[in-house]
């Protein structure tokens, strides 16, 4: 009978620590929910952003943020789940943040010295197997010469091996990472298929559907028309259309000023949750990103450091600038953080990891 007393007291401590715990942790994601400004989430495209995009990207073209958008407004609940995402994203990268603070949208301000550190992980490297679905009219046009010249470009570039990774002559050489990520090709299907442009619809992937988009990044291959050199869709959406779509002229090393594999680079960006360096908006616009400056707008060409815009550098040479591909050669550590955080338990790719 003693016992009782005992077990009912331990019970009544365990609620009431229960019940503390998850008030702590509801309190603190409410602070950080309170932070996250969802109209960051749509590109404003107001005529003087439009007209200074058109001017300075020099015919670089990706439309991630366009087609987010537009399913944005098509599928209402699509809001809700990329909200989620964002704050399990925050939560878990908080400790990357200065300060600690870890939903300051406008983190990296004006300020081109802010240092992100690294969070932590027990992820090791993180290996994703890719299917590659190459849709052409001959789509023996795009060889496996191609397709492994690609993988190698995305391995590269997510472990800054490549030989131009360090940002010489800039302020940025301590913010240059390895994100710690490779690509694995998984399968290569080819389609023979008479379509001669497919756009930004998704139609591409109706057509060809993706493969276990839960355990693999899919990838098209086709003409997208429009002088679009790609688009990809952003953790939270819908499965049947996870994944990237590439120009073939722009897919593997093709030569040109868009040609060294880097339009993949940065559309596995915005597949691992990046956002454009610009914020896809003027000086008032960030990226979620606190060591990536914050910038008017997007950069095109090759330009000589320092291109400054709102009061400081512009960082260029990151991929998700709209640079010639031999011009951008780093993700950050404020990147990095982002990027596998939803590998995490809870984050929207984690099913990739288990
Ligand atoms: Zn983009």
């Amino acid at each position: 009978m003693k016992k009782i007393p005992f077990l009912l007291l331990a019970i009544v401590a365990l609620v009431m620590s229960c019940e503390n715990s998850s008030e702590n942790e509801i309190q603190q994601e409410t602070s950080i929910a309170q932070e996250i400004d969802m109209s960051d989430f749509y590109l404003h495209s107001d005529d003087e952003e439009t007209s200074s995009k058109s001017a300075n990207n020099q015919g670089k073209d990706c439309h991630s943020m366009d087609v987010l958008n537009r399913q944005l407004q098509e599928n209402p609940g699509l809001y809700n789940k990329m909200y989620n995402v964002e704050l399990h994203t925050r939560n878990h990268t908080a400790k990357g943040k200065p300060g600690g603070g870890g939903g300051n949208p406008n983190g990296g301000g004006g300020d081109t010295d802010v240092d992100v550190a690294i969070v932590p992980d027990n992820l090791g490297v993180i290996n994703i197997p890719v299917y590659v679905h190459i849709v052409y009219p001959n789509a023996n046009s795009i060889s496996d010469a191609r397709v492994n010249e690609q993988m190698a470009v995305l391995d590269d570039d997510f472990s800054s091996t490549n030989v131009d990774q360090l940002p010489t002559g800039t302020t940025f050489a301590n913010d240059a990472t390895d994100a710690g990520f490779k690509f694995s090709l998984a399968g290569t299907f080819r389609h023979d298929d008479s379509t001669s442009s497919w756009g930004t619809n998704n139609s591409v992937k109706a057509a060809y559907p993706p493969i276990t988009p839960d355990t693999h990044m899919n990838i098209w291959v086709c003409n997208i028309g429009g002088g679009i050199l790609g688009y990809a869709q952003f953790p939270g959406g819908n499965e049947l259309t996870d994944g990237i779509v590439l120009g073939g002229d722009y897919f593997g090393n093709t030569g040109g000023v868009y040609g060294a594999g880097r339009t993949a680079t940065h559309e596995v960006g915005h597949y691992l949750n990046l956002r454009h360096i610009w914020g896809d908006g003027r000086c008032n616009r960030d990226d979620f990103v606190a060591d990536t400056p914050t910038a008017g707008s997007s950069n095109g060409g090759c330009p000589t450091f320092p291109s400054v815009s709102c009061k400081s550098a512009d960082m260029t040479m990151n991929y998700m600038d709209y640079v010639y591909d031999d011009c951008m050669y780093m993700f950050t550590d404020g990147q990095r953080n982002r990027m596998r955080a939803i590998f995490l338990p809870g984050g929207s790719r984690s099913t990739m990891v288990n």
